[in-house]
């Protein structure tokens, strides 16, 4: 059975097919349009911006998609699409094009949650996950601790940022540092260059009466914006400043790495899972998949995190969730189906 899983929650136009067999979904091929081009002289996404692009991109995409896994339209048997959480008018594109194909080629149509759709790209590459597990989700717009029961049906959040999420917080200090957006990527690379021992950064809510399982960027980035304005106030020129920018991109990095480490192999403790799950845009971060394995190997945790191009935003995430709880037996979205920008990560399949 094939499946084709729809994205379009932020900037990514995304398209997945797989295929739905015993050992969970198996990916045939994926396309993705991104729109963040044209949000970069704004710092951040515009969402009219991302809405038009979306609308423009998802017929080629899904076509893209077709040619890349080999399938045609009369081999799918369902279609998932992402529901939430994200922008209103993004979301909405998709699930009037998911409407749309499930409607025309007469198959059941399943809304699912983008968050659990992060995790859910894992299994594409490498199977089934050992449920009870935990993952961290870290992305643009989230940074949760999840105690995954099953991760169709059970999913629970431990702990969250309370202000910035770790790839808003990479955005913001990229933007400060005049680096573009979107800022993980170009801090990922200037940050290996750098010397992370230049400055030390503080480590948000790590102090012992801290919530356990709870993050804190926004202090991480007032303290970096803090050191950028104390040079220039000491004289330090343009060169000086360009000089120094890797090494505050090192230092940088390994706060949030640090932190988001520490407290992902001791919630694993706490809950006594043996398995890890990193997921989400951040996820990507060379820094932070080194520093993972070493925590994580080290405390005798299993460590899992998808390749990069499946840890941003993509199709093949979605239908990967999708694939799993249709396989858990639910029942087919409903014609009022709609984006929920809201929608929690514990909804995994919304009605
Ligand atoms: P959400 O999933 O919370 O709705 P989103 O879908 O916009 O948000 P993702 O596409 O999952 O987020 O991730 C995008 C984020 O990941 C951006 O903030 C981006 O800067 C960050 N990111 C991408 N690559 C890297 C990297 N190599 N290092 C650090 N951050 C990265
Ligand atoms: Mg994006
Ligand atoms: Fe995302």
């Amino acid at each position: 059975t094939v499946l084709m899983g729809i994205e379009s929650s932020c900037d990514e136009t995304g398209v997945g097919l797989v295929r739905i067999t015993d050992r969970g979904p198996e990916l045939l091929g994926q396309a993705v349009a991104s729109s963040s081009d044209e949000h970069a002289r704004f710092g951040g996404v515009v969402p009219e911006i991302a809405s038009r692009a979306h609308l423009e991109a998802m017929t080629p995409t899904v076509h893209a998609a077709f040619a890349n896994a080999g399938v045609a339209p009369g081999d799918v048997a369902a279609v998932a699409v992402t529901s939430g959480p994200g922008l209103a008018g993004a979301l909405l594109v998709g699930v009037a094009a998911a409407k749309a194909y499930a409607t025309a080629w007469g198959v059941p149509l399943f809304g699912v949650n983008h968050l659990a759709g992060h995790v859910a790209a894992d299994t594409l590459e490498h199977g089934p996950l050992t449920e009870p597990a935990l993952a961290l989700l870290v992305s643009g717009g989230h940074t949760q601790l999840l105690r995954i029961d099953d991760l169709a049906t059970d999913i629970t959040e431990i702990g969250s940022t309370v202000d910035d999420a770790a790839g808003e917080a990479y955005d913001k200090v990229a933007r400060l540092l005049g680096l573009g957006y979107p800022g993980g990527p170009v801090i990922d690379r200037l940050a290996a260059q750098g010397d992370a021992s230049t400055v030390r950064f503080p480590r948000g809510l790590t102090g012992p009466k801290d919530a356990r399982y709870d993050f804190s960027f926004s202090g991480l980035k007032t303290a970096v914006a803090r050191y950028v304005e104390t040079m220039e106030r000491n004289g330090a020129g343009p060169d000086e400043l360009q000089a120094a920018v890797p090494d505050v991109c090192a230092a940088f990095q390994e706060a949030v790495i640090d932190v988001l480490t520490a407290k992902t192999v001791r919630a694993a403790q706490d809950l006594g899972v043996g398995t890890v799950v990193i997921a989400g845009g951040v996820a990507a971060n060379r820094g932070l998949r080194e520093l993972a394995e070493r925590r994580c190997t080290a405390a005798g945790l299993q460590l899992r995190v998808p390749r990069p191009g499946l840890c941003t935003d993509n199709g093949a995430m979605i239908a990967a969730i999708g694939a799993h709880v249709v396989a858990a037996g639910a029942t087919p979205s409903g014609p009022h189906l709609t984006g929920d920008p809201g929608l929690p990560v514990n909804v995994v399949h919304a009605a």
